[in-house]
């Protein structure tokens, strides 16, 4: 099956040394990871010479691109000035100090301070810590629980994992701990039955009211949500959903997390889902987005209410041997500067995000597709066995494996969550290069139609 020497080589490695993240072992063995090698604007090219259009950004990563040499060169820079130093015990670097304020400039009115982490995990981890520090200092020390979302993703370290509300991940090591509480999903196309899309949403957001009334007002520290869930399907809330819940939060003292990893830095069409939906955080996390993958770097942005706090508490317990790595924030701030010269958030919002849809939602008469939606450079598409229904295929199927599996081999990144294919392509993607996502796409929807009648 291969035809680079180098393939086996390295699939032998795997095999023999590494254990990958969220991976089957047994099946990974005999199969073998793809190897990728480069890449370039939207593309991949793998061991085999396979180029491939990465619909997913990475790992809904990549906004400027690949390849983009500025990134290279910062780093470069940066590593020759100071390769490292910490920002423990009152002292900082250049870099982690323009990034705090550059971030500042593009966050939401009022949030001006950033904690800076290795990942999106940790920048969970962080606001779980910082939550029940600030209300400590309140002199509410009770308003521990977090409410948060099933099939919702915050990270896989313990916190971020239990924050989360994946089964799965559950499972595996008595998750979630102990202070995290979990309401459904507005995933109106899985769960919503006969309801209308608006009065699932509704309801959805109501869940939030129950389960603080449930938990007692006291007791909740605060709600943390994606403002679009992405891992867990690209869940596009109802219209109805976010008004209802920021009634819902105006009424009772607890804080509002929005886990901003996926919806950060221009993926909606504006510089955070928070700004798309008009939502009032109080903390963001951010990762991803914010380096475009190019190297790791997380981080909470905190609001002026939030800060004030802690800021007159003295001591926050807590930081990371990384926390603003000095070439990480070269980077960030180099990814930042690109993304505002380039007017790429912008031409996101005006032009290619609204073509995006509008291409993507022709696939929508195909007759595997029981829905597609998508804002800004997300996408899904739901693969039904009866339209009309909503029914779906049996699991033992394997209807979105069958998918993505046409999709690799077919020159296209488009994962599966379930039967949902999901998409979140670079940034800079072009007009052209959407319209060979989307056709690339049908065809292997048109493959995997007939591979699921056969
Ligand atoms: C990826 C992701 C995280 C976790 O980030 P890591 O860098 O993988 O730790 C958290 N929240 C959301 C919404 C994510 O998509």
């Amino acid at each position: 099956m291969t035809s680079n020497p180098k393939t086996r080589e390295w699939q032998t490695m795997s095999r023999e040394h590494h254990l990958a993240p969220f991976s089957d072992y047994k099946q990974l063995a005999e199969v073998g990871p793809r190897i990728i090698t480069t890449a370039e604007g939207v593309y991949l090219w793998d061991s085999e010479g396979n180029k491939i259009l990465d619909g997913m950004a990475g790992l809904w990563c990549m906004a400027v691109g690949y390849g983009r040499k500025e990134l290279a060169d910062a780093a470069y820079k940066q590593m020759q000035e100071l390769p490292f130093y910490n920002t423990f015990f009152m002292t900082a670097h250049p870099p982690v100090l323009e990034l705090a304020k550059t971030i500042a400039e593009i966050a939401p009115p009022g949030m001006n301070h950033v904690f800076f982490t290795g990942s999106g995990s940790e920048g969970n981890d962080t606001m779980l810590r910082l939550v029940r520090h600030y209300w400590a200092l309140k002199g509410q020390p009770n308003k521990k629980v977090i409410i948060s979302r099933v099939n919702g993703y915050h990270g896989s370290t313990v916190a971020g994992a239990s924050l989360g509300g994946m089964k799965f991940m559950h499972e595996q090591g008595d998750l979630p701990i102990p202070g995290i509480v979990h309401i459904p999903q507005p995933y109106w196309f899985g769960e919503g039955g006969d309801m209308s899309p608006d009065e699932f949403g509704v309801w959805a957001a109501d869940q939030l009211e129950q389960k603080i009334l449930e938990v007692g007002e006291d007791n909740v520290g605060a709600f943390i949500a994606e403002p679009i869930q992405g891992a867990g399907g690209v869940i596009i809330p109802p219209d109805s959903y976010w008004p209802r819940i920021r009634e819902i939060l105006a009424k009772y003292d607890i804080l509002f997390v929005a886990d901003e990893v996926i919806c950060g830095f221009g993926r909606t069409g504006e510089w955070f889902g928070s700004d798309y939906y008009g939502l009032q955080p109080d903390m963001m996390t951010i990762a991803k987005g914010l380096t475009s993958g190019y190297v790791p770097m997380g981080g909470l942005v905190v609001s002026d209410k939030v800060f004030e706090v802690i800021q007159a508490g003295g001591d926050f317990n807590h930081g990371f041997t990384y926390s603003g790595h000095p070439v990480a924030a070269a980077v960030a701030l180099e990814n930042i500067r690109i993304l505002r010269e380039e007017k790429i958030v912008e031409r996101v919002k005006t032009d290619t995000a609204p073509y995006f849809q509008q291409r993507l939602r022709e696939l929508a008469e195909h007759p595997l597709v029981g829905e597609v939606r998508g804002v800004g450079l997300l996408g899904a598409i739901e693969l039904v066995k009866n339209k009309a229904t909503r029914e779906r295929y049996p699991s033992e199927a394997g209807a979105g494996m069958i998918c993505r599996g046409h999709c690799f081999n077919n020159g296209l990144i488009m994962r599966a969550v379930g039967d949902t294919m999901i998409i979140a392509p670079p940034l800079v993607i072009s007009k052209a290069e959407v319209d060979e996502l989307v056709d690339k796409a049908r065809k292997c929807l048109d493959l995997t139609a007939e591979a699921l009648r056969d």
